[in-house]
């Protein structure tokens, strides 16, 4: 038989034959699972990236480092087409900060400068603050109200295991100094976004207003903004004086670091995943996004070698998902092949374990899907009805051009008390929560991969 008379038969096979196809596809995600789960590859890649290189923000040496060890480790693992794809980033990087109250209680404040923070001038600023337990205390100031006031937000954030906790206060923290600036503030604090009640500020990046003067903004650890209260309610005005040096360039050289797992059959239709390279700085960057990275790569790689998949596994460690740059990057510049682009995600949530699956759009029915499903029950991993809709800030843009993505929800707990703090390090990964993720995302990979699903097709049905 011919080729091409075997790939039609195939494919006769394929309609009439679904349960056959099925089974093959359960039979390999099981096996891909049970190998993931003895596997110490996502591990020794987050230990390696911690110890090797420790914090990178795009824009910084370390960031170089960076890079250098991920195409060293994608070539090392065994990913071809291994390169760079450069382009520009928003940086934004500290210099020395301190924070202190100076009346009526004189005592040292633990703070970390936001990403996009103007720097104070020097010797600091010192005024009274105007504390708000919560934003829209804050929304609800008039203009004006704030003038020469250094604006303070203390609302605290809930514990999830899905990360709606901080989708529910992120604007404090990327809103607020242009809220507070619209209505005269000189500066802005915040409650760090954080779970924990660990004296360490939880960084991150903000958003100066167009409108308004761009101002210095940081993070205060969960216990100083928890004294800041107490000192108010004493009813005496607080004055604090804040210094925070930082440097920032808004086209600093960074990269994209990709290599690939080329499809046997029909190596143009990709399947993107990853993580961030780059990480916030007072930490080593393990939970974020170590762990996401490593567990995609680890997972690619699993695939690889059971045999090249029928279609492309692309791995993509992004170079500045913190300052919001490499998902833009990286859209642009693939924007001609996103018809190709079977499914686009990034894990970027944290270490695990994963605990819910939700697919793309329309898909749960179809016999890859359901052999995707098959292999979850001993991972206690639930598929959700519910679609999937965010892939990774770093795939957004792939996912706005119309490229379908999964969620692969990560128990997020613990995430919080960790993320952008001096506290993000290899210590906190429990290395069975990494394989777990790893025999979730591999056996996911390699049901896309190596069957024919065609998700925009099924979301349009
Ligand atoms: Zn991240
Ligand atoms: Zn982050």
């Amino acid at each position: 038989m011919s080729r091409r008379l075997a790939s039609a038969a195939a494919a006769a096979a394929l309609l009439t034959g679904g349960q056959a196809y099925a089974q093959d596809l359960a039979a390999g995600a099981a096996e891909l699972r049970d190998r993931a789960l003895a596997d110490g590859t996502a591990w020794s890649i987050v230990e390696s990236l911690t110890t090797e290189v420790g914090p990178r923000p795009a824009g910084s040496p370390a960031m170089l480092r960076a890079r250098d060890w991920a195409v060293a480790k994608l070539a090392a693992l065994g990913f071809k087409n291994v390169h760079l794809e450069p382009f520009a980033a928003d940086a934004w990087l500290r210099g020395p900060e301190s924070a202190e109250v100076v009346a009526p209680f004189p005592q040292p404040l633990h703070v970390l400068g936001l990403g996009r923070s103007a720097p104070t001038p020097r010797g600091g600023i010192e005024a009274e603050i105007a504390l708000f337990r919560s934003f829209d205390e804050l929304l609800a100031q008039p203009p004006g109200s704030l003038k020469g006031k250094i604006a303070v937000v203390t609302q605290a954030m809930t514990r999830t295991m899905d990360g709606a906790g901080y989708g529910a206060i992120n604007r404090n923290r990327t809103q607020g100094a242009a809220e507070a600036s619209r209505r005269g503030a000189v500066a802005y604090l915040v409650r760090s976004l954080s779970t924990d009640d660990a004296r360490l500020p939880h960084a991150g990046a903000m958003r100066q207003a167009s409108d308004a003067p761009a101002i210095p903004a940081a993070a205060l650890s969960v216990p100083d903004a928890q004294l800041l209260e107490r000192m108010v309610a004493r009813g005496r005005p607080v004055r604090v004086r804040l210094s925070l040096a930082s440097r920032s360039d808004p086209a600093a050289p960074a990269w994209n670091v990709v290599g690939e797992i080329p499809g046997r059959e029909a190596p143009d239709e990709v399947v993107v995943v990853g993580g961030h390279l780059d990480s916030w700085d007072p930490g080593t960057g393990a939970v974020d996004d170590g762990a996401g990275l490593a567990v995609t790569t680890a997972a690619a790689k699993l695939v690889g070698e059971r045999g090249a998949p029928r279609r492309t596994v692309r791995v993509v460690l992004w170079g500045a998902e913190e300052m919001d740059s490499s998902g833009e990057a990286y859209a642009t510049a693939h924007k001609a092949e996103i018809g190709k682009i079977v499914l686009a995600a990034e894990s970027d949530a944290g270490a695990g374990p994963v605990w819910q699956a939700r697919l793309p759009k329309g898909a749960l029915d179809h016999p890859a899907m359901k052999a995707f499903a098959t292999v979850l029950a001993p991972l206690k991993v639930v598929v959700s009805r519910e679609p999937a809709t965010v892939g990774g800030s770093d795939v957004a843009g792939l996912i706005a051009l119309g490229a379908p993505t999964v969620g692969l929800t990560p128990d997020t707990s613990r995430y919080f008390d960790l993320h952008h703090s001096a506290d993000d390090t290899r210590d906190k990964i429990d290395p069975r929560d990494l394989a777990q993720s790893v025999a979730v995302w591999a056996a996911f990979l390699y049901t896309v991969a190596d069957s024919d699903i065609d998700f925009r097709a099924l979301a349009g049905k």
